[in-house]
């Protein structure tokens, strides 16, 4: 591959994975295929970055090289598993990515997790006697974690307390986890959004009633709001970025090979790092190109 020159406005991928198993399927990804993935992405120019990095602009993959944001939601214990013993299982995503990125130091691990921490605050992952020491290691080890409710609800479906209730107290378990961590992305269950659509980033809920562990008011205030399909997203630098309404690309057959074929065959609509951090909205936007007559 010939080195690609910077470009600041081209777009960057935020990839979707779901559950993981033996074989693939539409919601599945098979260990065999993500290591693939890893490999692919890798050897085509692309680096990892959280979603806070990439929305704040505060981040700078090596020059020539595209950042890509890779995202797992829902939370299953194939993401992140433990073993009794309360080490991390061999037989998950971020074991396998671990084990990827000691041989290819130049793709560390920086996944971003969307959790629903259940009911009782602590089924994030599925072992809720391991679910805060999963989301600590995350954190620990460059990953990023973000809220996608407490329960998974649909939040077109829902009458608003219902929306503020479900966005604040996913929030409140993530943070009891995490004391001190700032959540600032939120991913839409189902990719649907509330009435009205700013609740989705921003809005506060008074726990009056609710529980009286609870603190009396939970506000929420996040950077990135992501979608469930379905095109790669904008850079973060060009004039109108709108980080409420990120599309994110699922990773399935034959969804991905079409889309790191698309930048192959267009390498100039891929962003390309110039190593160096820049300011969120900084790019003037391009005049939209005349109409050939
Ligand atoms: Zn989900």
């Amino acid at each position: 591959m010939p080195p690609l020159r910077p470009n600041l406005r081209g777009r960057i991928m935020i990839l979707e994975y779901h559950r993981f198993g033996p074989k693939d399927h539409r919601w599945v990804r098979a260990y065999s295929s993500f290591d693939h993935d890893l490999q692919t992405l890798e050897a085509q120019g692309y680096r990892p970055i959280t979603l806070r990095a990439y929305s704040s602009g505060h981040f700078a993959t090596p020059r020539g090289t595209t950042p890509v944001v890779i995202t797992f939601d829902d939370g299953s214990n194939n993401q992140v598993k433990f073993t009794p013993q309360g080490k991390l299982a061999p037989d998950c995503a971020m074991a396998h990515w671990l084990a990827f990125s000691r041989r290819h130091p130049d793709f560390p691990f920086r996944g971003v997790f969307f959790v629903n921490p259940g009911p009782g605050g602590d089924s994030a992952f599925a072992q809720p006697r391991w679910s805060t020491a999963k989301l600590r290691m995350i954190v620990r080890l460059g990953g990023e974690i973000g809220n996608h409710t407490l329960t998974h609800a649909n939040l077109g479906r829902v009458p608003r307390s219902a929306v503020e209730r479900e966005i604040a107290l996913g929030q409140y378990f993530i943070a009891r986890a995490l004391p001190g961590y700032k959540i600032v992305s939120f991913a839409l269950p189902y990719g649907v959004y509330p009435k009205p659509r700013s609740l989705a980033w921003r809005g506060d809920w008074a726990t009056s009633g609710f529980g009286r562990r609870l603190p009396a008011q939970i506000r929420w205030h996040y950077r990135s709001v992501v979608k469930v399909g379905a095109s790669p997203a904008p850079s973060p630098y060009v004039a109108g970025f709108r980080p409420h309404f990120l599309p994110r690309i699922q990773v399935f057959d034959p969804n991905i090979g079409r889309w790191l074929r698309y930048f192959q065959l267009h390498p100039g609509r891929r962003f390309v790092s110039d190593g160096q951090e820049h300011a969120v909205d900084s790019l003037p936007k391009l005049a939209p190109r005349s109409r050939r007559r």
